[in-house]
């Protein structure tokens, strides 16, 4: 059932440890088929070098198990959630890579210091402290994310990704880990200086065209 997303969860799962945006069993993802109305997530608490297709779990919007032995990721309220509230996005990538999760401990947002946070929006929101795994923290998260936005910092804990693609969720993630990076370097030497509203409307009106291109690579 759902092997080709069985598989991707895999494949993405191993490039967050190999492009160093998560430590040990830490973060998770997940894709969501909307025809089948499906969720392929990562099994809980394991080792992303470990995890093989059938390891992963496959949920419906009930929250029922449908497929997989394994336990779902303990973010699996919020992963339903999201899909739930934004029937634009069909991937969720969670990590606590170390620049985005540092300013969370800061509990602030990330402004336009660069265009790349485009990948976001027009800046990166954060969503108030709540437990990991719980439903306050799913909440909390999506009425972070609104409508809009592709990524939110979570206070204190790291940094949530969403996409149309497990690609472009990947993507959104590493990227504003590179723009949360330039902050913390910014803030050691002062303070970064900002775009403007209007440079970063212009950012935006660009922005869509330039992740279609980088997504016909995906799949
Ligand atoms: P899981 O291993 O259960 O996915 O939890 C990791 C995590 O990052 C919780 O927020
Ligand atoms: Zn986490």
């Amino acid at each position: 059932m759902l092997e080709t997303e069985r598989r991707k969860v895999v494949r993405y799962g191993r490039l967050l440890l190999e492009r160093n945006l998560t430590t040990g069993t830490g973060g998770n993802l997940s894709v969501f088929n909307r025809e089948k109305e499906l969720m392929v997530i990562s099994p809980s608490a394991r080792d992303y070098q470990e995890i093989e297709p059938e390891d992963t779990v496959v949920m419906n919007l009930e929250e029922e198990v449908i497929a997989g032995s394994s336990r779902p990721s303990s973010e699996y309220q919020l992963h339903l959630l999201v899909y739930r509230e934004r029937s634009d996005v069909s991937a969720v990538v969670h990590t606590h890579s170390v620049n985005a999760t540092a300013v969370s401990c800061l509990n602030k947002e990330i402004p336009p210091l660069h265009y790349l946070i485009g990948f976001a929006g027009d800046k990166l929101p954060r969503a108030e402290y709540a437990l990991f795994g719980t439903r306050e923290l799913a909440e909390n998260a999506v009425n972070a994310l609104g409508s809009s936005y592709n990524a939110v910092l979570l206070d204190n804990h790291g940094l949530l990704a969403v996409g149309s693609s497990l690609q472009q969720a990947f993507q959104a993630a590493e990227m504003i880990e590179y723009v949360a990076e330039l902050y913390v370097k910014c803030r050691s030497m002062g303070k970064p200086a900002l775009l403007s509203e209007a440079q970063m409307k212009k950012v935006g009106e660009k922005f869509e065209a330039y992740r279609q291109g980088s997504s016909r690579k995906e799949n």
